[in-house]
């Protein structure tokens, strides 16, 4: 009992705190506090017995583990100047390698602020542009969806090519495209989409994406694929 309140009041002691802060920079962890011998146990599976016998003494003998600590440190400072001059030795050889790399790493965190955060914010926000999105992976992705029939327009899909889009007026080179099966003019998928009121192949205007059909709905709608293709959910 005596301990158990001489160890809360340790705890409380700002000594403590002072002496915490400075083993864990030293130590690099904070993991290690008054535990005692009896009170340890294994927080994981160790590869051997002898590593589990120095993360105990480890965590419950702080002389061990202050001797462990001057060794780590004692090493620290014989291999620094080493270490050091090592570092600029291989900076001053690969300073064009380094800066390729730092500018690669500003390139990937940059794409992902410019081009992923607006979309995933797009997604998030747009439903129109959700349901467009999906429609887009269900045609790319399941080739019998291909093979529907739409009420204006067929999916063509191709190695890319530049083709005038009819709807943004631009040539776009692109793998996918909607042709329109009256004039054979071309739109890109967001100026098809744009009116959703053709943009579902027949049998499945109703579709929304991203919306678990009813029970009963798959039976009916796997009967309009002839019963050999898969559902509009597969
Ligand atoms: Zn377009």
């Amino acid at each position: 009992m005596l301990s158990l309140l001489g160890r809360s009041a340790l705890q409380f002691h700002p000594s403590f705190f002072i002496s915490s802060a400075l083993a864990v920079a030293t130590a690099g962890c904070a993991r290690y506090s008054s535990t005692t011998d009896s009170e340890w146990t294994p927080t994981r599976q160790y590869v051997s017995k002898y590593r589990e016998e120095i993360a105990r003494r480890r965590a419950t003998d702080p002389e061990y583990r202050e001797k462990l600590l001057n060794c780590s440190r004692r090493t620290r400072q014989k291999y620094r100047p080493t270490i050091n001059a090592k570092n600029r030795v291989y900076m001053a050889q690969n300073r064009d390698k380094i800066r390729a790399s730092v500018a690669a790493q500003k390139a990937v965190r940059d794409f992902e602020k410019l081009y992923y955060a607006p979309l995933r914010a797009r997604r998030a926000s747009d439903d129109h542009y959700r349901q467009s999105e999906a429609l887009r992976n269900w045609v790319l992705k399941r080739s019998w969806v291909r093979d529907l029939t739409w009420q204006t327009h067929k999916p063509i899909l191709s190695e890319k090519t530049l083709r005038y889009c009819s709807g943004c007026a631009v040539h776009r080179p692109l793998k996918f495209w909607w042709q329109d099966k009256k004039t054979d003019e071309f739109l890109c998928h967001p100026c098809f989409t744009s009116d959703w009121s053709r943009a579902l192949p027949i049998g499945y205007e109703d579709k929304v994406f991203g919306r678990r059909q009813p029970t009963g709905c798959k039976q009916s709608k796997s009967t309009k694929t002839t019963g050999t293709g898969p559902g509009p959910d597969a």
